[in-house]
């Protein structure tokens, strides 16, 4: 065999196995089909700002060694995440707060707003939520899901709250302070020359062949090497043989607006109305404080991934969990083969989480207790 192991994929799952497993003197090659590293996190400058072009990544972690980790590739800025929402032209903060509940209510103590919230509750009569919307209900009331929820989750979803499952907005903090930090997590910040930069310190002497589809030459792959690392989605791996699971993907239309230095004075701003057909705009120098004289921006569209898309979140509903467990039960039954990542675990995973995971994957391959 010429290598221990074979990394496909090189988004951050992929590349964090890549980097220990190297580190531990494994020979690996990584493939990614695409033309450059990173996955979804890579970043490209335009006339300066770093573009995050496949969708926002803002990194946060309570856990110091994943902080330690990332920063020890390249130094963090200080970036904290604070989303603005445009409702029909009127703006609120973002996650749910003090100055959220006074831009809904005029409310000004979190006495008053704790009221606000506990009556639309009981008005509600939902005990046990059962879906997003009963959830979001029970945890904020119907003002704040009719404004700020409602419509951005079907558009991002493209599916009925009704249909959704809670979780997806237990994500949000709910604050009674005026904080309008989007994460609870203790660190919080971007890579200072974007992401792009930091995987490529990550891969630092690791094999790497780009624009290469393992699927579609797998048994010469899986011919050179020990074990195989896949980071794809799990169902395309087994030719959808269960069926196809769903995917949401994102389409961006990206526009650089030259001599425009500001143009919405937020990196992050959603737009929560069921009419608006972009769920949010991204302006992306902000996430660096940038100070060039034009700026980037992108539009996001969600649809509903179609063969050829690029899928991004898993929609974790009853139909696909069930689909889901019958190919990870394939998947498990394989011998050479570990599958890690968003897309091989049809997991709705944020980027500390993916590192989590891989030490852990990394851990079992290994048999040592990197990540206790
Ligand atoms: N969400 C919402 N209104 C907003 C922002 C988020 O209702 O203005 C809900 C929505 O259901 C969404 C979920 O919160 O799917 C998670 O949003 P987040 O911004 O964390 O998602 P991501 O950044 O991963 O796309």
């Amino acid at each position: 065999m010429t290598y221990d192991y074979l990394i496909i994929g090189a988004g951050l799952f992929g590349s964090v196995t890549s980097y220990c497993l190297f580190r531990s003197g494994k020979k690996c090659l990584l493939i990614d089909k695409r033309p450059h590293i990173g996955g979804n996190v890579y970043t490209e400058s335009i006339n300066g700002i770093n573009v995050h072009k496949y969708g926002a990544h803002i990194f946060h972690t309570s856990n110091r060694r994943v902080w330690d980790f990332v920063n020890s590739f390249v130094e963090f800025n200080r970036y904290t995440n604070s989303p603005v929402a445009n409702y029909k032209g009127k703006l609120y903060n973002l996650p749910f707060n003090m100055n959220t509940f006074y831009q809904m209510w005029g409310v000004t103590t979190p006495e008053e707003a704790a009221e606000r919230i506990e009556k639309q509750r009981k008005e509600s009569g939902i005990v046990n939520p059962k879906n997003l919307e009963e959830q979001a209900i029970s945890l904020i009331g119907k003002d704040i899901y009719y404004t700020l929820i409602k419509g951005y989750t079907e558009k991002q979803w493209g599916r009925k709250a009704t249909e959704l499952p809670a979780f997806i907005i237990k994500r949000l903090p709910v604050r009674f302070t005026f904080d309008n930090n989007y994460f609870n997590d203790k660190y919080q910040g971007i890579p200072i020359g974007g992401y792009t930069a930091l995987i490529e310190k990550m891969l630092e002497g690791v094999e790497v062949r780009l624009g290469t589809d393992y699927l579609g030459d797998k048994s010469y792959f899986d011919s050179i090497a020990d074990k195989v690392i896949y980071t794809g989605e799990i169902d395309r791996y087994f030719d959808y043989c269960f069926g196809h699971l769903e995917y949401r993907t994102v389409r961006f239309e990206t526009e650089l607006l030259e001599g425009v230095a500001n143009f919405q004075g937020n990196a992050v701003v959603n737009y929560t109305d069921a009419d608006t057909p972009y769920t949010r705009i991204i302006e992306h120098k902000h996430f660096e404080f940038g100070q060039q004289p034009d700026t980037v921006i992108s539009r996001e569209y969600s649809a509903e991934w179609k063969p050829g898309d690029e899928p991004y979140y898993p929609v974790n509903d009853e139909r696909n969990s069930t689909l889901y467990r019958r190919y990870k039960e394939l998947a498990d039954a394989q011998d050479k083969v570990v599958f890690g990542g968003r897309l091989a675990e049809y997991k709705y995973y944020d980027m500390h989480q993916v590192i989590e995971s891989a030490w852990k994957q990394v851990d079992k391959l290994l048999h040592t207790s990197y990540n206790e």
